[in-house]
């Protein structure tokens, strides 16, 4: 059965790409490497360099393959940047998806799994945040993913359309082979920044800023749940299941469920490496909420999902071994 991956060379979308080879799926990659690897997706798959803003692309490929299913990762996703260039989120996320969707509608294709956030949610009012939170973004990256949510109800009422969305917490790690990671050309997440500051690469060592120390958390820095990489993709697994067994549209926060402090994430780090980070302290980064925990019960009891790396030195060992195997990322 073939699988439309969208952005399937990115950090998530790659390992999707992976799982579904695995598991006997066929997928087709739509990718325009803007920020992700062609040396992340396999050889054998069928990769197509593109735009979901080129409807003739869009058109043509629906043609050739006979899609079942699209799953859409590609997406701007960094709070601070859609803060700074709102255009670029809403163009990118928004605009873009909605090209994406026509086309769907045009060929047919009827199933859609979608990357959303927990972002949607903006500032918790109740943690852990589970499906019934007031959807409140704060900054244009959560507007764009929640714009797209409701989009996506509207469609989904008056058309065929069925639909997972997927609101990740922070998705880590790497293979555990030691392949397969977390590479952005600009790298602004937690956990690979650790690791980078703890390589030796040659090049003059950075120290690790952790942004603000006065929040009200248990010990002043803020509060996020890390979920594996692979347990992410195994959620997308299951929801595809769900669809091609004719399962209705859904929406699922997607989390450990644990929620763990910047400076806690930095005493796994030093204790999966044996190695000291050096630390600065600096200010709060701006659109930050203090915690950020999922309440996974919904997709626990719906799919039976169950995270298989539940232990955060678990998720950076795999990160580690990524990140000490290639420390200049793919090769590409
Ligand atoms: N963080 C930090 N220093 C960094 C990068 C991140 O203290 O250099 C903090 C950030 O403020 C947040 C947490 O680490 O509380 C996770 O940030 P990340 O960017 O990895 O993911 P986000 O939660 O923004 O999706």
């Amino acid at each position: 059965m073939k699988i439309l991956v969208v952005g399937g060379a990115g950090y998530i979308g790659s390992f999707m790409t992976r799982v579904l080879q695995e598991q006997g799926y066929e997928p087709v990659v739509l990718d325009n490497l803007s920020t992700g690897h062609r040396a992340s997706v396999d050889k054998v798959v069928t990769f197509i360099n593109g735009n979901i803003s080129d409807p003739n692309l869009l058109k043509d490929l629906f043609k050739t393959h006979a899609i079942e299913v699209v799953m859409h990762f590609s997406a701007f996703s960094l709070v601070g940047e859609s803060i700074q260039a709102p255009l670029l989120y809403y163009r990118n996320n928004v605009a873009n998806t909605l090209h994406l969707l026509s086309a769907m509608a045009d060929a047919g294709v009827e199933k859609f799994i979608f990357s959303s956030t927990a972002a949607i949610f903006g500032n918790p009012v109740e943690v852990p945040i589970t499906e019934s939170h007031p959807k409140n973004p704060i900054n244009p990256y959560g507007h764009s993913k929640n714009m797209i949510e409701r989009i996506l109800e509207d469609l989904s009422a008056a058309s065929g359309l069925r639909y997972v969305s997927l609101r990740y917490f922070n998705a880590a790690g790497g293979h555990p082979a030691g392949t397969m990671g977390e590479d952005h050309r600009n790298e602004t997440h937690l956990i690979p920044l650790i690791l980078k500051s703890l390589l030796d690469t040659g090049k003059e060592k950075k120290s690790l800023t952790v942004f603000g120390t006065d929040y009200n958390t248990t010990d002043g820095t803020c509060v996020r749940d890390y979920i594996h990489i692979l347990d992410l993709a195994q959620a997308h697994m299951l929801a595809l299941k769900y669809l091609i067994s004719g399962g209705v549209s859904d929406c699922f926060n997607l989390g450990n469920g644990k929620g763990f402090s910047v400076l806690e994430v930095i005493k796994a780090a030093e204790n999966v490496t044996g190695r000291k980070v050096p630390v600065t302290y600096g200010e709060r980064r701006s659109g930050d909420p203090a915690v950020l925990v999922a309440g996974s019960g919904k997709i626990i009891d719906a799919f039976n999902w169950k995270p298989e790396f539940d232990s955060l030195e678990e998720i950076i060992g795999t990160a580690w071994k990524w990140h000490s195997s290639f420390p200049e990322g793919y090769n590409d």
